[in-house]
C-alpha cells in the first residue's frame, strides 16, 4: 500500500495544483466524447496510450472486455452503456480488445477454470469469438492463435454492442459511431476493424 500513498501524496502536491482549474470545472460536470469499453487488464491504460485526460473517456472495464448480449438480465457493462448514450451522449464507443488476453487464453485452453466459477460462467460471453476468428497475422509469432481469437472476440463484442438498444437507436440516428480495436502490448500499436473489408489495419496508417 505504501506505493499508492507515496503516490497519492505525489498527486496532491505536484499534479492536482498544476490542474486545479480543469478539476474546478469537471466537479460539477462531465462531457466525455468517448466511451471506451475495454478488458481490466493493467497493462491497458487508456488515458497513456490515447493521450486523453480527466473528462474525456467514460470506461467500462470487465474481464476480457465483453458486452454481455441484450438479451441478458442487466448488469454493470451494459448499464454503463446505456448511460454514456442516453444521458452523456458519447459520439463515439469504442471496445478495445488487446494482446496476451488472459481471458481469452483461459476461453482458449480452459486451464484453471475449476477454481473461477464465477469467471467460468462470465467466459460464456466470449464464446462467440470463436465463429469470428480473423486471419492469422505473420506479425504475431508463436501467439498468432490466440491473437486471432482475441480479434474474434472484439468482432463478436462489437456486434453484442451495435444489439444494445440504445447503441442501435443512436446509430441509426447518425448521433454514434461504433469503432472495434485492438491493443498489441508488444509494440503499442493499436488496429481498428474496418466493417468493409472485414479485417483489422493499423489504426494510424
Ligand atoms: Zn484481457
Amino acid at each position: 500500500m505504501q506505493r499508492l500513498l507515496e503516490g497519492h501524496k505525489k498527486f496532491l502536491s505536484e499534479v492536482f495544483p498544476r490542474r486545479r482549474d480543469q478539476f474546478h470545472l469537471l466537479a460539477e460536470s462531465q462531457a466525455p466524447e468517448w466511451l471506451f469499453i475495454t478488458c481490466s487488464d493493467s497493462r491497458v491504460l487508456p488515458d497513456l496510450i490515447l493521450g486523453t485526460g480527466p473528462g474525456d473517456l467514460f470506461i467500462t472495464r470487465n474481464a476480457g472486455n465483453v458486452v454481455p448480449v441484450a438479451a441478458n438480465d442487466v448488469d454493470g457493462c451494459t448499464a454503463t452503456i446505456e448511460y454514456a448514450v442516453e444521458v452523456l451522449k458519447v459520439k463515439h464507443a469504442i471496445l478495445c480488445g488487446h494482446s496476451d488476453c488472459g481471458a481469452m487464453k483461459a476461453a482458449l485452453d480452459r486451464k484453471g477454470l475449476e477454481k473461477l466459477p464465477k469467471a467460468s460462467r462470465w467466459l460464456q460471453h466470449v464464446e462467440a469469438a470463436f465463429s469470428h476468428r480473423q486471419p492469422l497475422n505473420p506479425g504475431d509469432g508463436p501467439h498468432a492463435e490466440l491473437a486471432s481469437l482475441i480479434r474474434g472476440n472484439v468482432v463478436a463484442q462489437l456486434l453484442n454492442l451495435k444489439a444494445q438498444p440504445s447503441v442501435a437507436r443512436a446509430v441509426m440516428e447518425g448521433r454514434l459511431e461504433v469503432h472495434g480495436w485492438y491493443y498489441e502490448i508488444l509494440s503499442g500499436r493499436i488496429e481498428r476493424f474496418d466493417e468493409d473489408a472485414r479485417r483489422f489495419v493499423p489504426l494510424i496508417a
